[in-house]
C-alpha cells in the first residue's frame, strides 16, 4: 500500500495514529477504488508549516552552490523513477502510458534542468555604484498543484523554490497522488536539510485556505482553477502574503485565411484533443474564415474519427478516460450545454465510445457555428472539446480572440510570418505560438487576465521565489 507511509515532515515520513478523511483513488478506466488516500489533519499541517518555518533561516542562508547539489541529486534520482512515475501517472488520472512515459513523467525531469540551468547562470548577488544588490529567498513556501500534468506542475514550483533557498509545504492534488508520493520519495532520497521539503496531502477546501492564511508562510503558488486562485487570494490577503496564481484558459487558435488549412486543422485536433483536452493551454476555440468552414469541419471530424480512445494501458491509445468522475460529469454538462445553447454538434457528443462500457470515456467532440458569447465559448471545459468559431475579416478574429475573460496561450495559423507575427501581437495572452510552434522551458510560462499572476519556468521560475534586495555602502 503506497499510503501507509502517510506524509513527509520534518525530514521523516508520519501519519499520525488519529481520525481522519480519507479520498478514494478511482481508476478513470475502470471505476474501481484503487486506494484510500488519507488526508493530513489540521494538526499535521500545522507541524509540516512549523517544520519549513524552523528550517527556513539555515536553509536560505545556505551557498547556492549546496542547493544546485541538492536538486542536481533530485534529478539523477528522478531520472531512474522515470517509468514508475509514468506508470503511477496513468493509472491515477488515465493518461495514455505512452503519453505519460513520452510527455508527463519527462516534462518534470526537462522542469528540474531548466530550473537548474537558471540558477547556474543566474547572478545571486550583483555589485552595483554604490550599493549590491542581493536576490534572496522570499520565504516559507506553500505548493499547490492539480492533477492534469502532474510532474511538470510539482516540478516547476518545487525546483526554484529549492534553488531559491525558500523551504517549502507541496500539497499535490488529492486525485493525482500516487505520483506525488513517489516524488517525495525521491526527493527525500536526495536528502533535503531536515524540515526544508515537507508533503502532505489534503483537501483543497481546507487544507488550501490553511495553508493559504497561516502567517507562518510567506508565499502561496497555486497551480489549478479560478476557484481556487480567489480562494487563495482572499486568505493572503490579511498577512500581504505574494501569491503566484497559474489558473484557467480557453485559448484562441487563430486560422488566418492563407493558412496551410489541412495542415493547421490536423495540428489543432492533436493539440485540443492531447491528455484528453485537460490541458489548461489548450486551444479549445479554432477561429475560422468563413468561406473554410466547411472544409474545416470536414477535417475536424476526420481528424477526431482517427484517434484512438481507449484504455491508457494500450500504447496505442492517443484518448484515455477523463481523470476523475468530477471532470467526466462536468466535461458532459458542457456537452449537453453546447446542444442546448444551438451550436451545432459535428462529432462526439455525452455517450462513450461503443466499445467501452465503463471509465469515464468520452469522445473527441467538436462543436461549430458556434457564438463567442455561447457560455461553452467563454467556460473553460477541460475536456476533449472543442468550439469552431468562424468570422468574418483578420479584425473580428482578432477581437474574438481577446473577448474572454483569460489570458493564457493563443495559436495562429498563416503562410505569411510577418503578418502571422502582427496578429500574434495583438492577442493578450502569455503564450503566443505560430504554426504550431513548441513552447521553451527557458520562456516565461503564465497568463494575463483571469488566467493567473505571475510566470513560471526557467529564470521566471527562479523570481518568483526571490525578494530584492539593495545594500547601499
Ligand atoms: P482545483 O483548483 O480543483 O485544484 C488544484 C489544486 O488546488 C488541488 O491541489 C486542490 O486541492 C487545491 N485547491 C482546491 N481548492 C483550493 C482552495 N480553496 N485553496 C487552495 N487550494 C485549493 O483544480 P483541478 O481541478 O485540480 O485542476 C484543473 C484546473 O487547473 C483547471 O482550471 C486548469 O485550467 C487549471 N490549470 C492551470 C494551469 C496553468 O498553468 N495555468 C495548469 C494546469 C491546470
Amino acid at each position: 500500500m503506497p499510503f501507509t507511509k502517510g506524509f513527509y515532515i520534518n525530514g521523516a515520513w508520519q501519519l499520525e495514529k488519529m481520525p481522519r478523511t480519507h479520498v478514494p483513488l478511482i481508476d478513470p478506466a475502470t471505476e474501481a477504488v484503487l486506494h484510500q488516500v488519507p488526508m493530513a489533519t489540521k494538526a499535521e499541517v500545522s507541524a509540516a508549516i512549523e517544520a519549513a518555518h524552523q528550517a527556513f533561516h539555515c536553509y536560505s542562508q545556505s551557498p547556492v552552490q549546496e542547493r544546485i547539489e541538492l536538486v542536481e541529486r533530485i534529478l539523477a534520482i528522478y531520472e531512474e523513477y522515470q517509468d514508475e512515475l509514468a506508470l503511477a501517472i496513468s493509472t491515477e488520472m488515465g493518461a495514455p502510458i505512452t503519453l505519460a512515459q513520452k510527455a508527463q513523467a519527462p516534462l518534470g525531469l526537462n522542469q528540474i534542468k531548466s530550473a537548474l540551468e537558471a540558477a547556474k547562470s543566474f547572478a545571486f548577488e550583483e555589485a552595483n555604484n554604490g550599493y549590491t544588490l542581493r536576490y534572496e529567498a522570499a520565504g516559507v513556501a506553500a505548493l499547490i498543484t492539480p492533477w492534469n500534468w502532474p510532474m511538470n506542475q510539482a516540478m516547476c514550483k518545487i525546483a526554484p523554490a529549492l534553488l531559491a533557498g525558500c523551504s517549502l509545504v507541496f500539497k499535490p492534488s488529492e486525485l493525482a497522488p500516487l505520483s506525488a508520493m513517489l516524488l517525495t520519495e525521491i526527493i527525500a532520497k536526495a536528502e533535503p536539510p531536515k524540515g526544508v521539503f515537507n508533503m502532505v496531502f489534503g483537501q483543497g477546501e481546507t487544507v488550501g485556505p490553511q495553508l493559504s492564511s497561516d502567517p507562518r508562510i510567506d508565499l502561496v503558488s497555486l497551480t489549478g482553477s479560478n476557484r481556487a486562485g480567489v480562494s487563495v487570494l482572499h486568505e493572503a490577503a490579511n498577512h500581504i502574503k505574494r501569491v503566484s496564481l497559474e489558473l484557467g484558459g480557453k485559448s484562441a487558435n487563430i486560422l488566418l485565411p492563407d493558412c496551410d488549412i489541412e495542415q493547421a486543422v490536423q495540428s489543432s485536433i492533436r493539440a485540443v484533443m492531447n491528455n484528453s483536452g485537460q490541458s489548461c493551454n489548450a486551444p479549445t476555440r479554432l477561429l475560422v474564415p468563413k468561406q473554410h468552414l466547411q472544409k474545416v469541419e470536414t477535417l475536424a471530424r476526420e481528424a477526431c474519427e482517427a484517434l484512438t480512445v481507449g484504455s491508457p494501458t494500450n500504447p496505442a491509445t492517443r484518448l484515455g478516460p477523463i481523470a476523475n468522475q468530477r471532470q467526466y460529469e462536468r466535461v458532459k454538462y458542457y456537452i449537453e450545454l453546447g446542444i442546448e445553447e444551438g451550436a451545432k454538434l459535428i462529432t462526439g457528443g455525452t455517450e462513450r465510445p461503443a466499445h467501452l462500457s465503463r471509465g469515464y470515456y468520452l469522445q473527441p467532440t467538436v462543436f461549430s457555428q458556434v457564438h463567442n458569447q455561447m457560455r461553452i465559448a467563454q467556460e473553460e471545459i477541460f475536456g476533449p472539446v472543442l468550439c469552431i468559431i468562424p468570422y468574418d475579416s483578420v479584425e473580428q478574429a482578432i477581437t474574438l480572440a481577446n473577448d474572454t475573460i483569460y489570458g493564457l496561450s493563443a495559436y495562429v495559423y498563416g503562410s505569411n510570418l510577418e503578418a502571422t507575427k502582427d496578429v500574434a501581437k495583438r492577442l493578450r495572452a502569455g503564450n503566443v505560438h505560430i504554426n504550431n510552434a513548441r513552447a521553451q522551458l527557458e520562456a516565461p510560462f503564465g497568463g494575463y487576465k483571469q488566467s493567473g499572476i505571475g510566470r513560471e519556468w526557467g529564470k521566471y521560475g527562479l523570481l518568483e521565489f526571490l525578494e530584492l534586495k539593495s545594500i547601499f555602502q
